[in-house]
């Protein structure tokens, strides 16, 4: 089966491509190089669907996209929808770290928790559509260690790690695409690939 990958976010693509290969390796994942929707939704299942609608339309294909981003329970779950430009228009990956990082500088462990969450969308050509997300749960470190992945990789600590824990900086490609929120919601897309 063929499906088009609507986003542009090298890192994204790279990452989606080892998951399909751990799991669906049957599935035929093509780039997306038509237009993109402006993000003007407020939950990450309206964004992920703006961009599977557009790029289902463009092409003709099955179209997944996915919206994701951190969500910091002090915060009340932002970032958010507003990861990518949480320190402006700018997109600058170290910028938006070194603001949270500011902005929960006087913040204990206990009290530092966050997850990542991923929504991805499938939108069919004939106007059908699904989402379905996927959660990862952690906190916030209190400095940014490693340079793996991409985003707040380097300062989101996920739960379940035997000691010492690291920073999803630190982690291996394969470590993250295994356990990852991009890889959860994966996971429960593939029912919904399958009945198609
Ligand atoms: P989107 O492309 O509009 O979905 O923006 C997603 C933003 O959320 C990215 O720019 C990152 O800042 C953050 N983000 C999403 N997934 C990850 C991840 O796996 N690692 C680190 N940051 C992520």
């Amino acid at each position: 089966m063929r499906v088009v990958l609507a986003t542009h976010n090298a890192h994204k693509v790279a990452e989606f491509g080892q998951i399909v290969a751990a799991t669906r390796p049957d599935l035929e994942v093509v780039g997306y190089d038509g237009p993109e929707p402006v993000e003007d939704g407020v939950t990450f299942e309206q964004n992920a669907l703006l961009k599977a609608r557009a790029a289902a339309a463009h092409t003709g294909l099955p179209a997944l996209a996915d919206d994701s981003g951190i969500a910091v329970d002090v915060l009340g779950g932002s970032p958010g929808v507003f990861s990518a430009y949480w320190a402006g228009q700018r997109k600058s990956d170290a910028a938006n770290r070194d603001l949270l990082l500011d902005q929960l500088r006087d913040i204990a462990d206990p009290h530092r928790a966050a997850r990542y969450v991923s929504v991805i969308a499938l939108a069919l050509p004939d106007g059908r559509e699904w989402t379905v997300r996927g959660e990862w749960p952690g906190r916030l470190a209190h400095a940014a260690a490693g340079d793996g992945g991409f985003g707040y990789d380097p300062v989101f600590v996920p739960d379940g790690q035997d000691a010492p824990e690291r920073t999803v900086g630190q982690f291996s490609a394969e470590e993250k695409q295994s356990q990852s929120h991009r890889a959860r919601a994966f996971v429960a897309l593939i029912p919904l690939l399958s009945a198609l």
